[in-house]
């Protein structure tokens, strides 16, 4: 049985996570690390950090923010303990520096920004489709409490888009509007030239479109979380498979 700790055990996900991994078999939800308390324990214990925690824990989950996140990636590389990030908001960059540095120590760690099922199907269908039309725009829709923007859900379909554009011998994307009457009418420009909008709204969940255009047609590839346990499968993926997965892996694509 695989001993879990949740780090933003108190936070939506980390509720959400709890009560569904402690319902697993294999899977034992043994720590809740957050600085507030728990609304519930799901036969868990709190604690407020990690420390104290090597020795009592297989695999380490973590959903806060990128602050947290980092210190939660560095406890668990000093301590070998595997690492399953869904935290969202890390730069390319910033993964680039950590691969080296995972691959260093020998840790695991699997870091993604999704971990629904569709939503990593509708990423690759996505890379499928970017060779064959000009333009493409993500529009990515979250309730109105979450603190990035936009998503890295939508931040890594721009860079799969990216990449599949680029083997294809495709540019990057020109945009062609030379005013914008108001600042990021255009959106965000994520890698390859994609434009990516962000709406925030109390009631979504987590929802995207990335539409595509070529002349005369349209494909719009659609996902919906409606609801949080929408996340728990590939969660549930990515905890019993990090401790056979050295090195850092970022996003659930390898393992689908
Ligand atoms: P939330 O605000 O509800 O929860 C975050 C929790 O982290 C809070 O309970 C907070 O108290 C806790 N926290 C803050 N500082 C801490 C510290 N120092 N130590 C321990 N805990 C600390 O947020 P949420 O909606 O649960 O989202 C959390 C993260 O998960 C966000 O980055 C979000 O984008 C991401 N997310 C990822 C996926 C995915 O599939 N990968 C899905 C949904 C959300």
């Amino acid at each position: 049985v695989l001993r879990v700790a949740i780090v933003g055990g108190a936070g939506r996900m980390g509720q959400t996570m709890a009560a569904a991994l402690s319902q697993e078999p294999g899977l034992n939800v043994t720590a809740l690390v957050d600085t507030r308390r728990p609304e519930a324990l799901w036969g868990a214990t709190w604690s407020s950090s990690l420390d104290g925690l090597d020795g009592a824990v297989d695999v380490v989950v973590d959903f806060t923010n990128v602050e947290v996140a980092r210190s939660t990636i560095s406890w668990c590389l000093d301590h070998q303990v595997p690492a399953v990030i869904g935290t969202s908001g890390f730069t390319v960059p910033e993964l680039d520096a950590l691969r080296a540095r995972v691959d260093v120590v020998k840790g695991n760690v699997i870091i993604a920004s999704n971990f629904s099922v569709g939503a990593v199907l509708a990423e690759r269908f996505a890379a499928m489709a970017a060779p064959h039309f000009e333009r493409v725009e993500i529009i990515e829709l979250h309730h109105d409490k979450k603190i990035d923007a936009p998503s890295g859900t939508s931040l890594a379909a721009a860079r799969a888009i990216a990449a599949a554009r680029a083997g294809a011998g495709l540019g990057s994307i020109e945009d062609t509007t030379e005013v914008e009457t108001s600042p990021h009418a255009r959106g965000a420009e994520g890698l390859g030239g994609v434009r990516v909008h962000s709406v925030r709204l109390p009631g979504l969940i987590a929802h995207q479109e990335v539409i595509f255009g070529r002349l005369g047609e349209g494909l719009t590839i659609r996902h919906d979380s409606f609801d949080r346990s929408s996340f728990v499968g590939g969660v549930s993926l990515a905890v019993r498979a990090v401790g056979e997965r050295p090195g850092l892996t970022v996003g659930l694509s390898e393992l689908i």
